[in-house]
């Protein structure tokens, strides 16, 4: 069985530097922020290009908290794509917000053409999701905001060290999100998020939130939360944080050979904006028609694929109380019908990836 990701695999690589630093966090006695958060927020900023990183608990978490720290609840907009994953719409929605949709243009991001007409008196904020490993285009974005004055917050979950012309995403916007959820880039043993920010004050505020809103133990200034990144995964992050840009290669290797290999005009395959790079979270093919079948033709030679999402936020069950119904985002819909995650992952086998390659390729010939 070829799995769409094989978190095993990726673990397999260096399980002696896992276990050693697993270890060597149990026999510290110190598990909740300590030195490992410390140096792991130290490196991961340092690594993304940005002067502050607080570690939080989840990428959910790092969305809503920063949504609250720029004081964006209710009655304020936010500008989303429509095609988002739900969590991005959650971190709007949690405080009060509205998620107000733009469609994702040809690179399933959003169509930055689109949204100065979805600007509101209401607008506060742009939501930048940079999906399945490719930057949005933010140049676009970032003048927008300028020129409105919004702020902007960069979804970086499934974007661990992409670029946008030879910057990191995370540092363009106010504040950039990251989840650490295992198969994400940089995935972590269990859950974990972080923010980065350049700005000092905000990066102090989130340290304060974090942490049921104290600097001083029993000293609360504010009503916060308990989001803290604990030790055991910052330590286990920076393992993998040493080995990240191996992975991502490793992942552009894989995706070059389906670039080169697949072959079958019922197939379409991920389009790169010009000046964006892409970590290849995920390897996302549009099947305009027979998507499913295509699906079911993996899955019966033992090959699993995933739909990276099924169903656009708009028609999700939890945002009925939006008012949205089907035709409302043509583009997010259509695409909900046709995207397909082919298998992609650290320590997949040339073997494993030219059977995906051929079976995909005698789809619908025979
Ligand atoms: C994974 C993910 C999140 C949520 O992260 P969690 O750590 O699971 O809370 C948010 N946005 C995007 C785009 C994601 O892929």
């Amino acid at each position: 069985m070829i799995m769409p990701n094989n978190l095993r695999r990726q673990y397999s690589l260096h399980a002696d530097e896992y276990r050693k630093k697993a270890c060597e966090v149990l026999d510290s006695g110190w598990y909740i922020l300590g030195k490992e958060v410390e140096s792991f927020e130290q490196e991961w900023a340092n690594y993304i290009g940005a002067k502050y990183c607080v570690g939080l608990a989840s990428g959910l978490d790092a969305l809503w908290i920063s949504f609250r720290l720029l004081d964006i609840g209710k009655g304020d907009e936010v500008i989303v794509c429509s095609n988002a994953y739900i969590a991005c719409v959650m971190g709007i929605t949690i405080n009060g917000a509205t998620p107000v949709f733009v469609e994702p243009d040809q690179y399933d991001n959003i169509d930055s053409s689109l949204i100065e007409e979805k600007i509101t008196g209401k607008t506060r904020a742009i939501l930048a999701v940079h999906l399945y490993g490719q930057a949005c285009d933010m140049t676009d974005i970032m003048s927008i905001a300028e020129k409105y004055n919004l702020k902007v917050v960069e979804d970086c979950a499934q974007s661990h060290g992409n670029h946008w012309k030879n910057r990191t995403v995370g540092t363009f916007g106010n504040v950039g999100c990251f989840s650490f959820y295992p198969s994400k880039g940089c995935g972590a043993f269990g859950d974990a998020g972080a923010v980065v920010t350049n700005d000092k004050e905000l990066s102090e505020k989130f340290r304060v939130f974090r942490n049921y809103g104290s600097q001083k133990r029993y000293h609360n200034m504010i009503v916060g939360s308990n989001s803290r990144l604990d030790e055991m995964q910052a330590g286990l992050l920076r393992v993998k944080l040493s080995h990240l840009d191996e992975f991502n290669k490793e992942r552009c290797k894989i995706a070059d050979r389906y670039y080169t290999e697949i072959k079958n005009p019922l197939i379409q395959l991920p389009k790169i904006r010009p000046g964006a790079d892409s970590t290849w979270h995920q390897f996302v093919v549009h099947v305009p028609e027979h998507r499913d079948a295509l699906a079911e033709h993996l899955k019966n030679h033992d090959i699993g694929t995933l739909i990276h999402y099924p169903i656009p936020p708009h028609l999700s069950e939890a945002y009925a109380y939006l008012g949205y119904k089907k035709g409302d985002f043509p583009i997010a819909e259509k695409y909900a019908d046709e995207v397909l995650s082919l298998p992609i992952y650290n320590g997949m086998t040339e073997q494993e990836q030219k059977l995906v390659i051929q079976t995909i390729n005698n789809f619908m010939r025979k």
